[in-house]
C-alpha cells in the first residue's frame, strides 16, 4: 500500500525528486519521446544517485507498486514509463568519465549517446552505440546496441565491460567478466530484466573526423541501388558502415526545395578513418551508381553525424515502428520493400538496414544474449508523423509491411526496435536458444518480476 505517509517518508530520503500527479512539471516529467505513448504513473522518482535508486527499487517493491525504468525515454512502446506505477527516472544521473589512458568510458545510466560522444569526442575516441544524439544510452546498451562503428568494433553490448546494478532485493552488485558473470552476460542484451543499471563501463576506440553523410537517389533507382547494396557491403572495408534508407526528402530546410517531398533510396555512410581511405572506399558508390539527386558526403566530426538528423526527429512525433533481423536481400523481398516505399503514410516514415556483420559475427552465438550474430543487418520500419491523428495509419502500415517481409527475415528482432504487441514468440525467437539461460538468469536475480515493465522474460 501507498500511503501518504510512505510516500512522504520517501521524498524525504531522496536526493533527487519524486514528482506526483498534482505536483508543477508533472507532465513534462511523465511525457515520453514517442507521443503515441501516453502513461501517468503514480510516482516519478527522478533519482540523483545509488542511494536514491535503492531506496526507489525498496519503495517500488514494499508497496507492491509497478516499477518502470527510464534513462532516455525513447523506447518505441514508451516501456520507460507505467500507469500508476513507479518511474525509477535516472536521466538525471548523467556522469561521464572518460579514462584516455586505458580508453575505456564510464558512464551513467542517464547519459543520452550525445553526452557520451561528446565527452569522448575531446579525447579522439567513441563508444560504439547509435546514431541519433538524443536516444538514452541505458537502453540502447542493454538491448544490443547498433550504430556506425558497429562494422569494426561490434555492438554497444560488445564493448560492455563492467556494470553497476541495484536488484529486485535492494542489494547493489558489480557485473563484469569476473563478478556476477551470469548476471553481465545478462544484461548484453536482455533489456532492463534484471535489475537498475546505475553506471556503466564502455571499451572505447579512436574516432575523430570522419568521412561521412547521406548520399540520395530518386526510388526509380531503388531496385538497382538495393541490389548493389546486397553485395558491396559485405565487402567493403569494416571502417565503413552505410545503412541503406527507403525515404522521403523532408520539405524542410536544409535540403533543396525542388527536391522536398520525393520518395528516394539514401546511403548514409560514415567512414572512421583517413579522408583518402575513406574516399577510396567510396568510390565504387561514385562509380557504378547513378548520379544522386543529393550527396552530403564530407570530412566531420564524428559527434556532427551522430546528430545530423537529430532535428528531424524531435521528441514529441507519433512512432509505429518494427524490426526484424535479415541475412540477405533476395530480389523478391526487394519486390515487397518497393511496394511499401511507394504507400508511406507520412514524409518521416522509412526503412532501414544497419549493417550487422563484421565483428558483430566474431562473436560467439551464446556469449551474449543477442543471438543474431549471422545476420547482416538489423531492419527497422519506422512508420513516424506529427500529427495523432495519424496514428492508426503509421500502424496500419508498419504492420503491413513487417507482415508482408516477415518471410524474408529470421524470425527474431532487435529488441529495441519493438512494440508492446510483438508477444511471447517473437521475443523467444529474438533470443533464440538464449531464451532458457536468460529465464534461468531472471528466477535468480528477479524471481517475483519486479522489473516487468520491458521486452519481458518471465521467470
Ligand atoms: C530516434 C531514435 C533513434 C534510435 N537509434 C538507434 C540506434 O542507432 N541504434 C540502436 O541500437 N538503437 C536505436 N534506437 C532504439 C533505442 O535503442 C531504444 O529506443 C532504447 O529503448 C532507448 O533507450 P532509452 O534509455 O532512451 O529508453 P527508455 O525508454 O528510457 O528505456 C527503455 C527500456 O530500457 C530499460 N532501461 C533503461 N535504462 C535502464 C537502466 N539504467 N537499467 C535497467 N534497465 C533500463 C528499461 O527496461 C526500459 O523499459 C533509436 C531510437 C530512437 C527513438
Amino acid at each position: 500500500m501507498l500511503t501518504a505517509a510512505t510516500i512522504a517518508n520517501f521524498k524525504t530520503s531522496l536526493r533527487g525528486q519524486a514528482i506526483e500527479p498534482l505536483d508543477q512539471g508533472y507532465d513534462e516529467a511523465r511525457a515520453l519521446y514517442n507521443a503515441m505513448i501516453d502513461k501517468r504513473p503514480r510516482v516519478i522518482a527522478r533519482c540523483a544517485d545509488v542511494a536514491d535508486v535503492i531506496n526507489a527499487v525498496n519503495l517500488g517493491r514494499d508497496a507492491n507498486l509497478l516499477i518502470a525504468i527510464r534513462g532516455g525515454g525513447h523506447n518505441g512502446p514508451g516501456l520507460g514509463s507505467c500507469d500508476d506505477g513507479l518511474v525509477i527516472d535516472l536521466s538525471a544521473m548523467k556522469g561521464v568519465r572518460v579514462d584516455p589512458a586505458s580508453q575505456t568510458v564510464r558512464a551513467g545510466p542517464g547519459c543520452t549517446q550525445g553526452d557520451v560522444d561528446h565527452a569522448c569526442h575531446a579525447f579522439g575516441l567513441a563508444v560504439p552505440a547509435g546514431i541519433v544524439s538524443t536516444t538514452g544510452l541505458a537502453g540502447l546498451t542493454l538491448g544490443g546496441g547498433t550504430g556506425y562503428l558497429t562494422r569494426k568494433y561490434g555492438l554497444t553490448i560488445d564493448n560492455l565491460i563492467e556494470a553497476d546494478v541495484v536488484l529486485a532485493d535492494g542489494r547493489f552488485v558489480t557485473a563484469s567478466s569476473s563478478k556476477n558473470e551470469d548476471l553481465f552476460w545478462a544484461l548484453r542484451g536482455g533489456g532492463g530484466n534484471f535489475g537498475v543499471v546505475t553506471s556503466f563501463v564502455f571499451r572505447a576506440h579512436p574516432a575523430s573526423i570522419v568521412l561521412a553523410g547521406p548520399t540520395m537517389w530518386e526510388i526509380k533507382y531503388a531496385r538497382q541501388i538495393m541490389q548493389w547494396y546486397r553485395d558491396f557491403l559485405p565487402k567493403a572495408p569494416l571502417e565503413l558502415c552505410t545503412f541503406l534508407g527507403l525515404k522521403t526528402v523532408p520539405s524542410t530546410e536544409p535540403f533543396p526545395k525542388d527536391i522536398w517531398g520525393k520518395k528516394i533510396v539514401a546511403l548514409i555512410s560514415c567512414y572512421n578513418g583517413s579522408a583518402e581511405d575513406g574516399q577510396k572506399a567510396m568510390q565504387p558508390i561514385r562509380d557504378e551508381l547513378p548520379d544522386p539527386i543529393l550527396n552530403w558526403v564530407g570530412p566531420m566530426p564524428f559527434p556532427a553525424i551522430q546528430s545530423m538528423f537529430d532535428p528531424l526527429l524531435p521528441k514529441g512525433l507519433q512512432w509505429y515502428w518494427k524490426g526484424a533481423y535479415v541475412k540477405d536481400l533476395p530480389d523478391r523481398a526487394i519486390d515487397v520493400h518497393l511496394q511499401y516505399a511507394m504507400e508511406a503514410p507520412s514524409e518521416l516514415s522509412l526503412m532501414h538496414l544497419y549493417p550487422i556483420d563484421g565483428a558483430v559475427h566474431r562473436v560467439g552465438k551464446h556469449d551474449t544474449p543477442w543471438n543474431c550474430r549471422d545476420g547482416n543487418w538489423s531492419m527497422v520500419i519506422a512508420a513516424i508523423a506529427p500529427d495523432p491523428a495519424k496514428s492508426a495509419q503509421l500502424k496500419r502500415w508498419g504492420r503491413a509491411y513487417w507482415e508482408a517481409v516477415n518471410p524474408f527475415t529470421t524470425g527474431g528482432g532487435y529488441v529495441n526496435f519493438m512494440m508492446d504487441d510483438e508477444g511471447d514468440t517473437r521475443i523467444k525467437a529474438t533470443y533464440g536458444d538464449n531464451f532458457e539461460r536468460l529465464v534461468a538468469v531472471k528466477r535468480k536475480y528477479d524471481p517475483n518480476n519486479l522489473f516487468r515493465v520491458n521486452q519481458n522474460i518471465k521467470p
